[in-house]
């Protein structure tokens, strides 16, 4: 067995291929705690070689060389301490696409896709009439880049509040060519907002203050607060949404929220409040309900 330290940054003294150095590396990681060693391990020198990691499958015996080493051991090194994989190599894949992100975005999570799918089962048909969206807290841009990618007649307003999320949400829709369907506007929940729109979609905070505390260490030490907590209940942000979003919306337009394991009674309350009808709850892929679907009446009732 190596030491300790040559198991934490796989050193150029060893030579080592590829096969060796996903092994020790992975066991480095495992021994650390961290929940995926081998994937960390593999995604991280993939990304050190610029090859895809399919590449490491294709060539166990290949031995790295002395700079590709070098960068591969840095990146470790962060990985080590607990940082996201996401922000070591700054980039995620969302929707099959790939997404730059920085600490300043939320690191898009694939239980989001489901207001992706559900949003795009409304327009199955396809329609002539442009379909216009507003994202309200983009971040890394996921949702509504995914969305533009998806929907050919389509126009998206995303806003956030932070000007250096913007700044990355922007680079996103460039880099995956959908820069035109896209305006980015910066501002306070719906404050800069203009117009009416056929859906409001938002993946906003939820997590409350008290929950916040027991995250896992990796969310909470490095992925932005004010992405995630939202007050002491949680759904602080759910309740601005359902009562301004309805101004925006066109009668008959549905509005769609991620939401927080145990939020939906809250939910529906403030949904049925403000007269939504259709209400509707999705769940994620472990079966929590995750997603809010509810449209605002064409005719008021009575
Ligand atoms: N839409 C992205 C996704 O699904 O991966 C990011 C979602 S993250 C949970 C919430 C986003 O809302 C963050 O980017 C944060 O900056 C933004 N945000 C938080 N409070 C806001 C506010 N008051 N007004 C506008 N945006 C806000
Ligand atoms: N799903 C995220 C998490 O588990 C929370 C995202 C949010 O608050 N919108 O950390």
């Amino acid at each position: 067995m190596r030491n300790r330290e040559s198991v934490h940054f796989p050193g150029i003294r060893y030579m080592m291929n590829i096969s060796q150095l996903l092994k020790e590396t992975a066991s480095g990681f495992g021994a650390e705690g961290l929940p995926t060693p081998r994937l960390d391990a593999e995604v991280l020198l993939a990304f050190s070689i610029e090859r895809e990691r399919h590449f490491l499958y294709a060539h166990p015996a290949k031995e790295i060389s002395g700079a590709e080493m070098e960068r591969f051991r840095s990146l470790v090194a962060r990985r080590m301490k607990g940082e996201p994989v996401a922000y070591v190599t700054g980039k995620k894949e969302f929707w099959s696409l790939v997404f730059e992100v920085t600490p300043d975005v939320l690191i898009p999570r694939p239980d989001t896709e489901i207001l992706v799918e559900d949003i795009l089962k409304f327009f199955r048909q396809g329609r002539e009439k442009k379909i216009r969206i507003l994202e309200i807290g983009t971040g890394s841009g996921a949702i509504s880049v995914a969305l533009a990618s998806e929907l050919k007649n389509v126009s998206i307003t995303a806003t956030d509040f932070s000007p250096n999320a913007l700044a990355v949400a922007e680079k996103n829709a460039v880099s995956n060519n959908v820069g035109e369907k896209i305006s980015f506007v910066c501002g306070d929940m719906f404050e800069s907002v203009e117009g009416t729109f056929d859906i409001i979609v938002s993946n906003p905070p939820y997590i409350s203050e008290c929950e916040f505390a027991l995250l896992d260490p990796e969310v909470r030490e490095y992925e932005p607060r004010r992405a995630l907590v939202a007050g002491l209940e949680g759904t602080e942000f759910h309740r601005i949404l359902v009562r301004d979003g309805k101004r925006f919306l066109e009668k008959g337009g549905r509005l769609v929220m991620e939401m927080g394991a145990g939020q939906r009674s809250a939910i529906e309350k403030m949904l049925k409040e403000h007269d939504y009808c259709d209400i509707g709850f999705a769940s994620d892929y472990a079966g929590i309900e995750r997603v809010a679907l509810a449209k605002k009446r064409r005719s008021p009732v009575g």
